[in-house]
């Protein structure tokens, strides 16, 4: 039986005795909440990525939700959405009280079209959330562009001082995926106002749980000071952290907001460091080599489609290979994941669309209005990519996926 082959998981975290010693070092040094560790990892991230601000939070979706309300989205907002996403991206924009708006992607690279996005925008439009889809940044240009066009700016209808302030809509990226890809010579990170990753345990650069909000907002907003508002509000709104409060007498605190509760604790943040220092020579190399291999084996074959992850302006940090068979159905698809399985392999199908989903079904969005979100979910299948991945493994991947398609 082909079960009796060792199984090939899909993503699993690289974890080796420099992970474990410096978490065993951040437990000894009696400090296990946000502290040194978290603020050294701020500090990390804002060099690597070429910006001044970084917080870092317990998840991505936090620090999505935390910019919304920073930029005081509320009921009767329209936040623009990818239908092609992670359901994190829209789910935020409802906890706020406002309406995702879902546009549909591109058939090329599935990252949010721009054109789409035009036609979306509206009076009540406060954000736009593109998503970096599997590591592939957006056209941060085009996006940019649209959101300073004159037009656009006078349909812009502020409601609170931070809105008016920027006098547009402002471009959050969900850069859950794409930490360390590049556009046009910058980082993820830099490309926009602000930019959140995910340290999520399948993300590139994990810290089990994690987050970071990288600002890059431009004149006149202050980022030292929004990088204290953000800090607050991650901490239930408290004027001083635990670390302030432990120097002796420094105990009397206020609440100047009903903040949320989302700050990193120092021993995922060393997590986050010892991933960081080898992430862009080490991990990213080798998620390279993979991405490498497997369109050498795909591109041989006429069934496949194969993903695009580099570009003349634009390297992807590798994190999803979202494979594409051509002329098949979601059930055909489906076959093949089930023969792979089989084989003991673990694939994966990167996203379900929004509207495929029963919440946002009931919500009243339908996926017939997202043609090709459905065309690039029904055909897709994502293969495993991770630091331990052997040449081996690899080659068994390609096999069992030539020998499924058949
Ligand atoms: C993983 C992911 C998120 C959420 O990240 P968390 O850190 O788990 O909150 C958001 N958006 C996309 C596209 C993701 O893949």
């Amino acid at each position: 039986m082909t079960h009796n082959l060792p199984p090939i998981p899909f993503s699993p975290p690289r974890i080796d005795d420099k992970t474990i010693a410096e978490v065993i070092s951040a437990l000894q040094s009696g400090w296990i909440t946000t502290g040194p560790r978290t603020k050294e990892f701020e500090k990390r991230i804002a060099q690597y990525v070429g910006v001044d601000k970084v917080v870092c939070l317990n998840s991505a979706s936090a620090g999505l939700e935390l910019m919304l309300r920073w930029f005081g989205v509320q009921e009767g907002d329209e936040v623009i959405v990818p239908a092609y996403t992670y359901c994190a991206t829209a789910n935020v924009v409802v906890h706020c009280g406002a309406k995702p708006v879902m546009v549909d992607v591109n058939a090329n690279d599935f990252n949010i079209n721009i054109q789409n996005i035009e036609k979306a925008i509206t009076e009540k439009t406060k954000v736009i959330i593109p998503v970096d889809f599997a590591g592939l940044p957006c056209d941060y240009d085009e996006l940019n562009q649209l959101a300073s066009n004159e037009n656009i700016r006078k349909k812009f209808t502020p409601r609170t001082l931070t809105q008016k302030q920027l006098g547009r809509i402002l471009i959050l990226s969900d850069a859950a995926h794409s930490i360390g890809a590049i556009y046009k010579g910058k980082r993820t990170g830099a490309l926009t106002d602000v930019t959140v990753f995910s340290f999520h345990a399948v993300k590139n650069l994990t810290t089990a749980e994690g987050g970071a909000i990288c600002l890059n907002l431009p004149e006149p907003f202050n980022l030292e000071e929004i990088y204290k508002q953000l800090c607050i509000k991650s901490l239930h709104g408290q004027s001083k952290d635990a670390l302030a409060k432990t120097q002796i007498g420094n105990w009397r605190y206020d609440v100047c907001e009903a903040g949320y509760k989302c700050n990193m604790t120092d021993i995922l943040a060393a997590i986050g460091l010892v991933e960081l220092e080898r992430y862009e020579n080490d991990m990213l190399l080798k998620r390279k080599y993979i991405f490498d291999k497997y369109t050498e084996a795909f591109s041989k074959d006429k069934r496949f489609e194969i993903p695009i992850f580099e570009t003349d302006t634009k390297k992807s940090s590798y994190h999803v290979y979202p494979l594409r068979i051509k002329n098949t159905t979601e059930n055909e698809r489906d076959a093949i994941i089930q023969q792979v399985a089989m084989q003991n392999i673990s694939v994966n199908v990167h996203f379900i669309p929004l509207p495929m989903l029963s919440f946002y079904k009931s919500a009243g969005y339908n996926i017939q209005d997202f043609s090709v979100a459905y065309d690039n979910y029904a055909r897709e299948i994502s293969l495993p990519v991770y630091y331990d991945l052997t040449d081996e493994q690899i080659e068994r991947v390609i096999r069992a996926m030539m020998g499924a398609s058949s």
